[in-house]
């Protein structure tokens, strides 16, 4: 029996209730807007159903990814022999004592900067237009202008081998664009603790708006993308060397380096993810052609 015969088998006895689709498209869940379809999608609504999921799936040995917001991730235009399971019904956001502040992984940043922000609780103006999940932020360790995850989680509920526990900041090691997580993707954040400091609304409101006009101003927001498609080479800036490789505007299929910000790839309007891998492949040779820098993908790529 296939593993997805089993594993609807295991879901309609065990987990009735559960959001559980066939052939999901991906598209629609990915803010690239390509991509074929998951063979199996589920929504739980909390981290047990999602434990109990996990336990399931495993057991049928049905190969999962989780996914927040797809925000930084591609999938092929054939689609995924896998369980796709997104945290977007997974919301849950509470203050805690101590200017502390749990988010579950499906909440956005921006829902978390703007509690944060009703709350008179500084910190997270940086995060407000950052368009991932809680759990794809911590993953990621995602920043922005200054700001990153790192300062100012102070830790997370991490699900791995069956067992959830609480990881502190130090032990989910958080560098640029990586974590714990990135390396060990069988690992599950299922909610994140936040250390904050007491503010100004007004002044934590104005930070902000400032901080998402010059995101306006400066990024193509107007085009599906995955924001930098590139990793910040060390001591370099990715968009930088793409623009003197005189890649701005290079197109392929649907695909193109933005005219706007060269570090991102964008969705022009009928693109396949085979479009945006081969316009990634040609950045990439035609920047280590004319700087020596071999580009780094930043979108988390499955095959
Ligand atoms: C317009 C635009 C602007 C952007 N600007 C920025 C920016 O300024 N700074 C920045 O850092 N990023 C930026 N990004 C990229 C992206 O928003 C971040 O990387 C974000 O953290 C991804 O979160 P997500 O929930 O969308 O993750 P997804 O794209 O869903 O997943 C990304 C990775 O995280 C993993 N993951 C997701 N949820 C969990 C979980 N609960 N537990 C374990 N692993 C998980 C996935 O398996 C995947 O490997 C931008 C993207 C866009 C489209």
């Amino acid at each position: 029996m296939a593993w997805y015969q089993d594993l609807d088998n295991q879901i309609k006895e065990q987990l009735p209730g559960l959001d559980y689709r066939w052939d999901e498209p991906l598209a629609g869940h990915i803010s690239f807007r390509v991509g074929g379809a998951a063979k199996r999608m589920a929504f739980p609504q909390s981290g047990e159903a999602l434990t109990a999921l996990l336990a399931l799936a495993e057991a049928c040995r049905a190969r999962t990814i989780v996914l927040g917001n797809g925000t930084n991730v591609l999938f092929p235009d054939e689609g995924i022999d896998a369980l796709v399971i997104s945290t977007g019904k997974m919301c849950d956001m509470a203050l805690r004592k101590g200017n502390q502040l749990y988010a579950e992984a499906g909440v956005t940043l921006a829902r978390v900067a703007v509690f944060a922000q009703q709350n008179g609780l500084s910190g997270l103006a940086f995060a407000h237009g950052i368009p991932g999940s809680v759990g794809g932020a911590v993953c990621m360790n995602a920043g922005a202008y200054g700001g990153e995850m790192k300062d100012v989680l102070a830790g997370a509920y991490v699900l791995a081998g069956g067992e959830t526990r609480y990881m502190t900041v130090e032990e989910l090691s958080l560098r640029y664009r990586h974590s714990y997580l990135t390396d060990h993707p069988e690992a599950v954040v299922l909610g994140a603790v936040f250390d904050l400091r007491e503010g100004d609304k007004d002044e934590i409101r104005r930070e902000m708006d400032e901080l998402m006009a010059r995101r306006k101003a400066s990024q193509p927001l107007e085009f599906p993308s995955a924001g930098s498609t590139f990793k910040r080479p060390a001591g370099h800036f990715a968009g930088a060397l793409i623009q003197e490789a005189g890649l701005k505007g290079l197109t392929v299929g649907g695909a193109q380096v933005s005219e706007k910000h060269a570090g991102f790839v964008i969705n022009r309007g009928g693109a396949t993810a085979a479009d945006i891998l081969a316009l990634i492949e040609q950045v990439q040779q035609a920047v280590y052609r004319s700087s020596g820098v071999m580009l780094e993908p930043e979108v988390r790529i499955y095959r």
